[in-house]
């Protein structure tokens, strides 16, 4: 009988035992999830001003802001190097998505670029350079994005309507599609810029381009 409740009671110890390692151990594994900077998201970009192989294995998503001296640099510093060793290559396909984090000045820039995609799609990315190439490198958070500069700024391609483009920044004509990326930024919870999305992994740091390569060649592998 003393014997028998001396085995019972081993039993229930080693029974605590067992369930306190499995919930430490449950515990452990989703504080790692948790701390992953990479949760993947699925993004819908249909739509969306699209670079490269339409069957590229990655897509790479932009969270930028045309008043956003981040996202200037890092069309200068990075996009480059992207474009060469994998949006050529057909690895990579990139899209980009307006943000409106500095207010009327980054939805007349929205405006005014969705509304040269939509008429001249050709010439989207050329406009969308030039536009952050006129970010001045100073005092960018005074007002330079106004209809006036942005016609400026068209002036450059022929292939743009001037005086269709007036109107469709007067009658905010490409609303529609700048509410879908603002839709999009708030679905996805994008919280700085640029942001940039790797198939659905957000990097911590868009500006480190090891990880962002590491992160391509990772999704190239895995689809493999
Ligand atoms: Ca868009």
């Amino acid at each position: 009988m003393r014997q028998n409740k001396n085995s019972n009671m081993k039993f229930i110890v080693i029974l605590t035992l067992l369930v306190v390692v499995i919930l430490a151990a449950v515990a452990v594994f989703s504080n790692k999830e948790e701390s992953l900077p990479t949760e993947t998201k699925q993004i819908d970009v249909t739509g969306q001003p699209t670079l490269g192989e339409k069957d590229a294995p990655v897509t790479i998503v932009e969270f930028g802001d045309f008043k956003c001296p981040s996202c200037k640099t890092w069309g200068e510093r990075i996009y480059p190097e992207l474009v060469k060793d994998y949006i050529e290559t057909g690895q990579v396909k990139f899209s980009f998505v307006n943000v409106l984090f500095h207010g009327e000045e980054s939805t007349l820039a929205s405006i005014a670029a969705e509304s040269v995609f939509e008429r001249n799609p050709d010439s989207y990315w050329a406009f969308h350079q030039a536009l952050f190439a006129a970010q001045p490198d100073e005092n960018h958070d005074g007002q330079w994005v106004t209809p006036e500069k942005i016609l400026q700024i068209a002036s450059s391609y022929p292939e743009i309507d001037q005086s269709l483009l007036k109107t469709d920044m007067e009658q905010e004509a490409t609303m529609e599609s700048v509410k879908i990326d603002e839709d999009l930024v708030k679905e996805v919870g994008v919280s700085m810029t640029p942001s940039i999305a790797i198939n659905g992994k957000m990097m911590e740091d868009p500006f480190d381009y090891d990880a962002i390569k590491s992160a391509i060649e990772q999704e190239i592998k895995d689809k493999n």
